[in-house]
């Protein structure tokens, strides 16, 4: 044996999961796909950051009618190491929903809250006021003005001595954790598939360079899947250990508004936004993406006049987004190719709801002062400040939208019962012993807020159950 448990993939999940196996004594091994940098390494929000730390450099589509080109990290660390940091706790009808559809105990606010509050204290979980744009508080006097509940979200930031902030990621928080507790971590090593072996797992693995790999073979008793809401049930499917996972996937599909002010909105040089309207949720939310020149090139790549508008206004712009929770897609493996085809339906309560945030994001925006509405749906229509609502919903009826998403879960769903689900309510896989999903993938459907800290709390509920029920 290699170690007495393998966990494939160091992100949020990855990492918490690994630092409380092996703070609890396991022999803990950690096979991460991408290459382990620090935070500091690369630029934040940088084409640079993209190029090291993201799947493809960023450029994934889901396909569909319209399609949602989503993101995906690729890095020790995961999602945390390029994310912006925002949390929240699941919203308690959510969980009402989770437990009550797939019969999933110790799914309410009070059982979860001892997860919450670890994960809070662990990634030191508060508000900053450090880099926080004129273009990000313009969403919530907006909101205000016209009488809508409009929040700062809270972040995972350390403040240091000098006052300045830095993002608790997970090179910073669990990835210490765990070597510090005697857990190794191999970096550029990628999970095939898996299989049985004699009274254990056995990986095959690729290891080193991406063009001229190593084969390795890993053996260990216990495996934890945390590769992400893609690829957990790819590999599940790669090695035909469940005919289920990957036949669901949810996400929360983004349009986006890229908005002209009068004054400099980027004082902070495009810092992370935190401000969300929460009025029409968990339907709708809106919020302030990041809006750096080369974010503001992208969002408005499609504009005949985009890239002069960056050059000459760009201080002056910031993107926003409008962010629903409904639709499905699957996950589906081919032989011979690597990647997996990913299908996204955001169904037409989805398109719906996407029309209106839209339609509810111009009008916070022109009550915040914004000039002129760049809108990401074709045919290109832009938005006047003086607009009414009607108008504006006239205008883009006819548009498609462009779709994005960074937010990815649902795939291998937890459930009371095997019918309706990949796990149990804590993450083993039917029908497979010793084999566990511990990530994004067991949330049954999208929670309408930034999952991180949803990830994060389930995979602690899980881990404290495997240690309880399952190690010996
Ligand atoms: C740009 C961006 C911004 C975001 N902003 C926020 C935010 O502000 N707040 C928030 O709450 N959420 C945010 N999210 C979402 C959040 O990052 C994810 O919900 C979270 O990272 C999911 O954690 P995970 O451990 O399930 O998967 P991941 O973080 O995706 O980690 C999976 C890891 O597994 C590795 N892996 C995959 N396949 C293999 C394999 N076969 N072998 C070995 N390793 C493998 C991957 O390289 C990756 O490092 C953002 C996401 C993105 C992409």
């Amino acid at each position: 044996m290699d170690a007495e448990i393998i966990v494939v993939g160091s992100g949020p999940s990855g990492a918490l999961t690994a630092a409380l196996l092996a703070e609890a004594g396991a022999r803990v091994l950690v096979l991460e796909e991408g290459p382990w940098l620090r935070v500091e390494d690369t630029e934040p929000f940088s084409a640079g950051e993209m190029a090291a730390k993201y799947r493809h450099a960023g450029a994934s589509v889901a396909l569909g009618r319209p399609g949602v080109a989503y993101a995906e990290a690729r890095c020790v660390g995961g999602g945390s190491e390029i994310n912006s940091g925002l949390y929240h706790r699941t919203p308690g009808e959510m969980l009402r929903a989770w437990s009550d559809m797939q019969g999933v105990p110790e799914c309410d606010e009070g059982a979860l809250a001892p997860h919450f509050e670890f994960v809070e204290a662990a990634l030191s979980v508060g508000h900053t006021a450090d880099g926080v744009s004129v273009a990000s508080r313009l969403l919530a006097q907006g909101a205000t003005a016209l009488g809508w509940q409009a929040m700062a979200v809270p972040r995972w930031v350390r403040t240091d001595a000098q006052g300045r902030s830095r993002k608790e990621s997970m090179t910073r928080t669990f990835v210490p954790r765990l070597l510090a507790a005697g857990a190794g971590l191999r970096p550029s090593c990628r999970v095939r598939r898996l299989g049985r072996g004699e009274g254990c797992w056995e990986l095959d693995c690729e290891e080193g360079d991406p063009r001229s790999p190593r084969a390795v073979t890993l053996r260990a008793r216990d495996v934890f899947l945390c590769a992400g809401a893609i690829q957990t049930p790819a590999l599940l499917q790669r090695s035909r250990l469940h005919p289920a996972a990957g036949a669901s996937l949810r996400m929360h599909a983004s349009a986006k508004i890229t908005a002209r002010f009068e004054e400099v909105v980027q004082d902070t040089g495009g810092g992370v936004p935190v401000h969300q309207v929460k009025e029409f949720a968990p339907r709708i939310s809106l919020g302030c993406s990041i809006s750096s020149p080369a974010h503001l090139h992208v969002a408005l790549a499609a504009w005949p006049q985009g890239h002069r508008l960056v050059q000459e206004n760009g201080p002056s712009m910031a993107t926003y987004y409008a962010m629903v929770r409904q639709g499905n897609g699957s996950v589906r493996t081919l032989p011979g190719l690597r990647d997996p085809i990913v299908r996204f339906d955001v169904g037409r309560q989805g398109l719906r709801d996407l029309h209106e945030g839209l339609v509810r994001l111009a009008q916070c925006l022109q009550a915040a002062g914004a000039q002129e509405l760049y809108p990401s749906a074709t045919p290109l229509r832009t938005i006047g400040a003086h607009d009414s609502p009607e108008e504006v919903a006239r205008l883009l009826a006819p548009c498609a939208l462009q779709l994005m998403t960074i937010h990815l879960m649902g795939s291998c769903p937890m459930a009371g019962d095997a019918r309706r689900g990949v796990t149990d309510p804590y993450g083993a896989v039917w029908g497979q012993p010793r084999l566990w999903v511990n990530d994004a993938s067991l949330l049954p459907q999208a929670p309408g807020v930034n999952p991180q800290g949803t990830v994060m709390a389930f995979a602690r509920r899980n881990v404290l159950h495997y240690l309880e029920h399952d190690r010996a």
